[in-house]
């Protein structure tokens, strides 16, 4: 058993269970374990002023910053140990190396300390105490924000290091038995690297989790109400299951007939398309004259925008070869300047509506209109020309998929990426990796992965326009 694992298993048990035994080939790479090191490896670096070594033989020397040691050891009940302290670091005291000692330290994303810092550092404390021949009374949880890195204290008292242990044992159990169950809070899944392996199942076994809009909670009152699976919700009638929805004084009984819908297309594999009382023709209408198709790529963390891509359509019939796509990068998060070029794109056709899909961008131009002191009618005219395509779908389509991220929906129309297994997270990885190395290359992969990222809205603006017309 390992720090590794134990982080897995505070996530999910079957996480930690599928790291040590599950079968390699099923795990996907996943760019959040990769940008989460990167990130780590900088904010350490500065924390310890550069000087960050390998090894026990940085211990023994006596280095400001240590990482990769792994220490081995035994738990009672002769439990097999082994820690990967993310980060040691110096500090006054006395240990087997001389006249100071080392703390654990781990990197926190975001401004929450979980169970998951508290458990790594109080599980390292306890081996790592034993090791360097010195007590630990704390351990640091490490971020940073904006440029500043911040340092908080975590006293490692009895009452916590009693928590890792129980923790332990329970995870000791649960690796010499059988293969968890998939975990009952979906939203875990999507950052895992096994969740391609336990779609599978869950779609399989007709998991109500894998239904659009209903979570944990959810599943467990229909389950509790006697529908089990997405077989079963799939022949429930409406009123049945307003009636069972309703008694919980859940208002998820308004989305009775969407679940049901939802169960049934999921599992025939058939969309549903949800007649409009609105008019039809409307997104054509909107379009016929020309439209601009705009995505952003950006590093959240950093609240930076650093590619704006946009496609520009003078008719919908116009060739894909032909369609010019303008990409605006904006590297050094100079705002002024890329926001000038954005509005020069905009303002090119005062008229034009801009389809884009999920909030972020009409947020963005917000801020880019607010930054650039425009009024607030300004602002109110230039995003009413903003329209959501993923909002459109949603109202006029159930889809046989799980969820109706761009990816989703328009591989499911037959849309393909020119680079494979792309994603948001693995362009931002690429942008990371730009930054430390200034390699062009990881721009051109940026720029690619936008241009397709603009031509799937593209693809689902057609489908959305072909079958409203089929349809009426
Ligand atoms: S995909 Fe979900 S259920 Fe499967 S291991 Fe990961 S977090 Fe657990």
């Amino acid at each position: 058993m390992n720090t590794l694992y134990l982080k897995s298993f505070i996530r999910c048990k079957r996480k930690a269970w599928l790291d040590l035994k599950g079968n390699k080939s099923y795990e996907v790479w996943s760019p959040h374990k990769a940008i989460d090191k990167i990130n780590q490896f900088q904010i350490f670096s500065k924390l310890c002023d550069g000087e960050i070594y390998t090894g026990l033989k940085a211990c023994k020397i006596g280095y400001q910053g240590v990482i990769g040691l792994k220490i081995k050891g035994t738990f009672f009940q002769n439990i097999n140990a082994e820690i990967h302290p993310q980060l040691l670091v110096k500090t006054k005291g006395i240990s087997k190396w001389g006249q100071y000692k080392y703390l654990p330290a781990v990197y926190k994303l975001g401004h929450k300390t979980t169970k998951e810092h508290l458990f790594d550092l109080a599980f390292s404390s306890i081996l790592l105490g034993t090791f360097q021949e010195s007590k630990i009374e704390k351990g640091l949880v490490i971020s940073s924000f904006g440029n500043k890195v911040n340092v908080e204290e975590i006293y490692l008292n009895k009452k916590l290091r009693k928590k890792v242990l129980n923790v332990l044992v329970s995870l000791n159990e649960s690796l010499r038995g059988f293969m968890p169950e998939i975990t009952q809070d979906r939203k875990k899944c999507t950052i895992c690297s096994w969740q391609k392996f336990c779609d599978k199942e869950a779609k399989e076994n007709g998991y109500l989790t894998d239904i659009d809009g209903i979570g944990s909670k959810t599943a467990s009152l229909l389950k509790i109400n006697g529908i089990p699976n997405t077989q079963s919700l799939a022949s429930t009638s409406e009123k049945q299951l307003v009636e069972k929805l309703s008694k919980f004084n859940d208002q998820k009984y308004e989305n009775a007939f969407r679940f049901i819908k939802q169960a049934q297309t999921y599992i025939s594999g058939e969309p549903y398309w949800i007649s409009e009382k609105k008019d039809p023709y409307f997104l054509l209408e909107k379009i016929g004259s020309g439209f601009f198709i705009f995505d952003i790529e950006s590093n959240p963390d950093y609240k930076h925008d650093f590619l704006y891509g946009f496609l520009i359509i003078n008719n919908l019939f116009i060739k894909k070869e032909d369609i010019i796509y303008e990409p605006i990068l904006n590297l050094k998060n100079n705002k002024g300047e890329s926001y000038r070029k954005i509005i020069k794109i905009l303002f090119s056709k005062k008229k034009w509506p801009v389809l884009h899909y999920g909030e972020t961008e009409r947020i963005a131009i917000i801020n880019i209109a607010k930054n650039l002191n425009f009024s607030l009618e300004q602002i109110d005219s230039l995003t009413s020309r903003f329209i959501d395509l993923h909002t459109l779908v949603r109202k006029s389509w159930i889809l046989p998929l799980k969820n109706y991220g761009l990816k989703n929906v328009s591989n499911w129309l037959g849309f393909e990426w020119v680079q494979k297994n792309v994603s948001g997270s693995k362009a931002l990885y690429w942008w990371i990796q730009y930054q430390i190395t200034e390699n062009e290359l990881f721009l051109k992969k940026i720029i690619q992965y936008n241009k397709d990222d603009c031509l799937a809205t593209l693809h689902i603006a057609e489908f959305l326009i072909k079958n409203q017309l089929n349809k009426n």
